[in-house]
């Protein structure tokens, strides 16, 4: 990777102006982190370099790319962060602060099994990091993949280490962050230094498997690209194969069975509009048999990371189960970008776009609300309040859903989330007069999870519903905090802090 590189790949991205700024980021990083080198051998700028080009790809907002380039120096040169913000201002000098930041919140976390009171701190630089301004989360994402990709370099217990890391944390983040593409780039690095044995075997596994498949279904490609063009769709077609680590986890869940996996290769059709993907998915089904259980309508009901595709298997005359997926180009873009696409389709890009400064953040859609969510408890270890490590472990990590309203209004939960939890999302006092719940229009017992797409109707009474034991039962950290301060004045429960005086009293009496 060379400077030349990186400036002929952000050529037909950026304004002339922006584009010598970058030139000038290089040279400066370039100075800065002269004499040092990779474990590869290499200079270090290649490095920054790589992290920069990834951005560039993703189409990420000068920023911060600016910032990729530069992400490395505050920690390892002598060049500071003041030095920075003169040379390109505030906001660059932000996200370098951030990610520095977060690298050292990692490292502090990555050595403890459980929550001690000296992590708080950095995990909330973390918190406060992704809260803030989710393009530090993103830039990261890009630093952790060029790493992974360098991997081969570094000493084994490390890299293990590292891919174990990526595998729990990055992958699931660019996955929440809806950035297909880095998601499995990631996943599939790691996974062959975490598992190698298991990682060659189910790449054989899949090698053999395709060999077999691949010249059929190149002949059922050239019937609907016959087909379709007859009807006069616009489209592309690809034939896309299955990550080497999502079929290994599919594989677990059919006990081993290959046979059990259809999509092991899927073909891909991106059409113009969402009007086309269905009138596609109409003609495929005149085409071919499709298995009734197997068609999945995902722009109607997205995923829960906003992924939008038509999904179907169909049976061809010749009895060969193929899988197509459908989708839109703006579908598309999202479903490889995340959050960085969407707004690209939405709106112009800037960076307010992605930064709470000025409110933007509210108008995410649903299904990056946990961005919001996140805020709250950024703002909270900030005040200095204590957050359980399990909830930070829920909130931040855990699998997500979307939970409907009776008007069709989308919430974004925690996986586990009960129907308290939906109603103190979407207002404090609903969840306060709380009486009862209707599930799909069924009633509802107060202590089951609900599931991705439920529509959930809160049942309210004149008097407050709000108990003590409710405490116990909520997941999520926003109706705890709202319930506990209803219960405080509600005179139900004692104030956190006397019951943390008279607890450490008692731990005092017990050891005397
Ligand atoms: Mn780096």
């Amino acid at each position: 990777m060379k400077k030349r590189d990186v400036i002929e790949a952000a050529r037909p991205h950026y304004p002339e102006g922006q584009l010598l700024e970058l030139e000038h980021a290089i040279d400066v990083t370039t100075e800065a982190h002269k004499g040092q080198k990779r474990r590869s051998g290499e200079p270090y700028i290649v490095h920054p370099l790589a992290v920069a080009k990834l951005l560039i790809d993703w189409e990420m907002d000068i920023d911060s790319v600016l910032a990729g380039i530069l992400h490395d120096t505050v920690e390892d040169t002598d060049l500071t962060l003041e030095r920075i913000e003169t040379l390109f201002g505030q906001d660059v000098a932000f996200l370098v602060d951030g990610v520095t930041k977060v690298g050292q919140a990692r490292a502090g976390m990555r050595d403890l099994e459980s929550y001690l009171p000296q992590t708080k701190d950095n995990l909330s630089k973390l918190l406060i990091a992704i809260g803030r301004d989710v393009r530090v989360i993103i830039i990261k994402i890009a630093d952790r993949l060029h790493n992974l990709q360098t991997l081969e370099h570094m000493p084994k217990e490390k890299q293990v280490k590292i891919a174990r890391e990526s595998l729990e944390v990055f992958a699931p983040m660019a996955d929440r962050l809806g950035m297909g593409g880095p998601r499995m780039q990631i996943e599939e690095l790691a996974f062959r230094y975490v598992d190698p044995k298991e990682f060659t075997r189910t790449q054989n596994l899949l090698k053999k498997r395709l060999g077999k498949s691949t010249r059929k279904l190149g002949k059922i490609r050239q019937e609907v690209e016959k087909r379709l063009a007859e009807e006069g769709v616009e489209f592309e077609i690809n034939g896309r194969v299955k990550s080497v680590y999502s079929l290994w986890r599919k594989l677990q869940r059919v006990n081993g069975n290959i046979d059990d996996i259809y999509d092991l290769m899927a073909l891909r059709i991106i059409v113009k509009n969402k009007h086309e993907c269905y009138r596609t998915l109409g003609i495929l089904h005149g085409m071919y048999q499709p298995m009734i259980h197997r068609i999945k309508d995902y722009i109607a009901v997205p995923k829960t990371n906003g992924y939008q595709s038509l999904h179907t298997t169909v049976i061809t005359p010749n009895e060969q189960i193929v899988e197509f997926q459908v989708r839109s180009h703006a579908m598309h873009q999202y479903a490889e970008g995340g959050l960085a696409a969407s707004f690209h389709y939405h709106e112009q890009k800037t960076a307010d776009t992605y930064t709470k400064k000025k409110g933007h953040l509210e108008k995410l859609p649903s299904q990056l609300q946990w961005i919001t969510q996140l805020q709250e408890i950024a703002g909270k270890l900030r005040r200095g309040e204590d957050v359980p490590r399990e909830q930070l472990d829920i909130d931040l990590f855990g699998r997500r859903m979307f939970i409907y309203s009776p008007k069709g209004d989308i919430y974004n939960l925690p996986h586990g989330a009960l129907p308290l939890d939906f109603a103190y999302l979407i207002h404090s006092d609903i969840g306060k007069y709380a009486a009862s719940f209707k599930v799909n229009g069924k009633i509802h017992p107060f202590d089951k999870p609900l599931e991705n797409g439920d529509m959930v109707e809160v049942i309210t009474k004149k008097m407050p519903q709000a108990k003590r034991a409710w405490l116990d039962l909520v997941k999520t950290s926003h109706a705890k905090e709202k319930l506990r301060s209803q219960l405080k004045q509600m005179g139900l429960v004692e104030t956190l802090t006397n019951a943390a005086a008279i607890m450490r009293e008692k731990a005092r009496r017990r050891k005397n």
